[in-house]
């Protein structure tokens, strides 16, 4: 597959700390990839680098072969809502909006009609099994519902790369079996995915290919034989 996401040479500072220190990685069109590590190595500042979140202090992050680094603030916020879908690990749905309408509004934001986004967003909730929890609010919603209906707000654009930072790591362990099946089946329809996490489970089962981090940089990597 093509290049979906490439980290050039990317060095990131907080003031005296070093977060990233020289990562480079690149992630084709169709794979999973999941990117473990201790507390502290980088991970998240990694992926908010490549949902364009956040700025490199060297080196170059492209995503679909757009160089973020050339994109200002309004370009990288139509990034976010165009090209990528996030999912989180503790959901981050507006808690006084229904799940449908959580869902819709990442179209609405696009620009999509109401009603067509409506429209497709009843679709996917359906294709996730939860179309009957439309018009409830997140907190009448189980975790592993929350975290469906946030996969579904991801999807809304069909976005080039799904982003998930601990998708599991809130969930019961029932709960986050389904979500790493639910991760599992979008990979196995083209869906491109970089996840982040602590969980050697989620890795196995979803990723088809592990990168290990330590002390903000990749200190191994290696291809994973998925049970289908
Ligand atoms: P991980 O996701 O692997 O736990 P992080 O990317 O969150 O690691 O953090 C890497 C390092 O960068 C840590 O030392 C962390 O304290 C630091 N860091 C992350 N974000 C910030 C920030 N916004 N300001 C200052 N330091 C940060
Ligand atoms: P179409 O453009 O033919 O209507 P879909 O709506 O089925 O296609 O899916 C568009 C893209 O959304 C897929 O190629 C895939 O990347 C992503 N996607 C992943 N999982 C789903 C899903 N469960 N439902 C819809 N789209 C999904």
């Amino acid at each position: 597959g093509q290049v979906v996401v490439r980290l050039d040479g990317v060095r990131k500072e907080y003031g005296e700390t070093v977060a990233l220190d020289g990562v480079s990685l690149e992630i084709r069109a169709g794979e999973a990839v999941a990117v473990m590590g201790p507390s502290g190595c980088g991970k998240s500042t990694m992926l908010n680098m490549v949902a364009g979140l956040d700025r490199p202090t060297e080196g170059s992050v492209s995503v679909n072969g757009e160089d973020l680094g050339r994109l200002d603030e309004t370009g990288l916020a139509l990034f976010r809502r165009h090209r990528i879908g996030m999912i989180f690990q503790f959901f981050n749905l507006l808690d006084d909006l229904p799940a449908l309408d959580n869902v819709a509004l990442a179209a609405q934001l696009t620009g999509v009609r109401a009603s067509q986004a409506r429209k497709r967003a009843l679709e996917l909730l359906d294709e996730l099994g939860i179309a009957g929890r439309r018009d409830m609010y997140p907190s009448a919603l189980s975790g592993g519902e929350r975290q469906r209906v946030a996969v579904a707000r991801a999807l809304m654009n069909r976005p080039a790369l799904l982003l998930a930072d601990e998708p599991t790591g809130a969930l019961d362990s029932v709960a986050g079996e389904q979500v790493m099946d639910l991760l599992l089946d979008l990979n196995q329809i083209g869906q491109t995915l970089l996840i982040v996490t602590h969980d050697p489970q989620l890795a196995a089962r979803c990723a088809s290919r592990l990168v290990e981090f330590a002390d903000g940089r990749v200190v191994g990597e290696r291809s994973l034989e998925r049970a289908a």
